[in-house]
């Protein structure tokens, strides 16, 4: 990964280390297809849920990774960021409410 990458996941740490886990349990749905690595989500989550990692099997290289899944607390900033419709937050891939 690129250093401004490497950033984005630094920062969202530091943000998830104020946190605690979510008190209830959230569903977090990834079209990794449709992810371009663009690290909006990863910026805009309050949580740091969300981390960048090299994908290989990706055609950018990079993707994200539902890093821990316990801090999400359904914000649906991610969601709304991504340009890709690649997140969903409480919503499958097929658009039914969880
Ligand atoms: S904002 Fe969308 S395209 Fe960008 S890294 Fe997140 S999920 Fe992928
Ligand atoms: S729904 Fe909110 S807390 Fe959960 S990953 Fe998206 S931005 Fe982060």
């Amino acid at each position: 990964m690129e250093k401004d990458e490497l950033q984005l996941n630094e920062e969202a740490l530091a943000r998830r280390a104020k946190r605690k886990p979510a008190p209830k349990q959230n569903l977090l749905t990834v079209v990794l297809a449709y992810c371009k690595g663009c690290g909006l989500c990863v910026d805009v989550c309050p949580t740091g849920t969300l981390q960048l990692e090299d994908n290989h099997e990706s055609k950018f290289g990079v993707s994200i990774r539902v890093d821990a899944p316990d801090y999400c607390i359904g914000c649906k900033m991610c969601e709304m960021r991504c340009p890709d419709f690649a997140i969903f937050a409480n919503y499958d891939e097929k658009g039914e409410q969880k």
